[in-house]
């Protein structure tokens, strides 16, 4: 297990001196704001953003039972995701190992740093194959991305698979739990004190209906989080994003409910959807979505479409041969789709045999 991760920042990023702004030079109360050739008029407005967003991570530290300084927030997790490929991976020299099929940004931020993306095969039922991600990962491997439960495959995988990855390996092992509060596991948050290459990324995207207002979150050894911070542009996240979401996080109650909905709705979706004869398999999920194995996929999809509903066609990927991938949504949402599924049915499966 990798105890001291200073081996796996970027020499570059390790002597980095970061921006230092107006706010952070003085000490004490201030009244009268000169520093910042800000327009004295139009407030609050006019004023930067907090760059430390010192009041939402006491929020967010409480909500998820973090200290303060092994948060880490980001424009949306996505952000978090460019940055560790920042902070860790010289480009051109580094590279890094993830399961597939997963979340697609991973691909994107590494071919954007010009990193080598090493991607292992998920077994046919969708479980981590220990010995190939391990085989995969060689001197130069810096990170290795976990989606947990995972996108599209939509199933989690257990926290010793996981813990055993970074007690083997030493690389910084990144798990995207973006989907965590809609799954019956437990996050790994807690395992980032004794865990120090363990990084868990969070979003307020997916459970609490955020996704409009760019808010994820890395909950990593202070350390590592003091390079992100270093690392991120000072304003990242805006004045209208904290404000509301230090009202947003007092809904926990209404995100409960929300959550207990969807999962019900998942249930029900995934009983109606099994009725169909042409869908072939329903994939048991830890998340807010299905991937759905059904015979011609396209077929589906553009019928869909057609009736102006949008899903997500996954069938080209790797293990979802003839997947299509649904959110769950509401129920009457949930009952337009399965209404158009059985007009498709009666059209194009019940009708051929006539
Ligand atoms: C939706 C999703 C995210 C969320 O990204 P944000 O930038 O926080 O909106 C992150 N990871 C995975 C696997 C996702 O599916």
């Amino acid at each position: 297990m990798t105890r001291d991760i200073s081996r796996l920042i970027r020499p570059s990023i390790a002597n980095l001196v970061p921006y230092s702004s107006a706010r952070d030079e003085y000490t004490g109360s201030a009244a009268v704001f000169l520093d910042a050739n800000e327009n004295p008029f139009n407030g609050p407005y006019n004023r930067y953003p907090d760059p430390h967003q010192a009041a939402l991570k006491k929020k967010i530290g409480l909500l998820k039972n973090v200290d303060p300084r092994q948060l880490f927030i980001g424009n949306g997790s996505d952000e978090a995701i460019d940055i560790l490929f920042r902070i860790f991976c010289t480009p051109g020299v580094d590279n890094v190992v993830s399961i597939d099929p997963t979340y697609g940004m991973y691909q994107v931020s590494a071919d954007i740093n010009n990193v080598a993306l090493r991607k292992v095969s998920l077994t046919p039922s969708f479980g981590l194959d220990l010995t190939a991600l391990i085989s995969a990962c060689d001197a130069q491997t810096k990170m290795l991305f976990i989606c947990s439960p995972n996108n599209p495959t939509s199933n989690s995988f257990a926290a010793e698979e996981i813990l055993a990855l970074t007690g083997q390996l030493d690389v910084m092992v990144v798990v995207d739990e973006a989907y965590i509060d809609f799954s019956q596991r437990e996050s790994l948050k807690n395992h980032v004190a004794e865990v120090p290459s363990l990084v868990v990324l969070q979003t307020f995207s997916k459970a609490w209906a955020l996704a409009g207002i760019r808010l994820g979150i890395a909950i990593a050894d202070p350390e590592v989080t003091r390079y992100m911070s270093m690392v991120k542009y000072p304003y990242n996240i805006n004045m209208l994003t904290q404000q509301f979401a230090l009202e947003a996080l007092e809904n926990k109650a209404q995100v409960q409910e929300w959550i207990a909905l969807i999962l019900e709705e998942r249930g029900h979706l995934e009983r109606k959807l099994n009725q169909f004869s042409f869908v072939e398999q329903v994939y048991p999920s830890d998340a807010n979505f299905l991937l759905v194995k059904v015979g011609k996929p396209k077929k589906v999809y553009n019928f869909l479409v057609e009736k102006k509903i949008i899903v997500r066609d996954r069938s080209n990927i790797r293990l979802c041969d003839g997947s299509l991938r649904i959110t769950v949504g509401t129920e009457s949402e949930n009952r337009v789709l399965t209404d158009a599924l059985t007009h498709y049915q009666h059209d194009f499966i019940d009708s051929c045999g006539l």
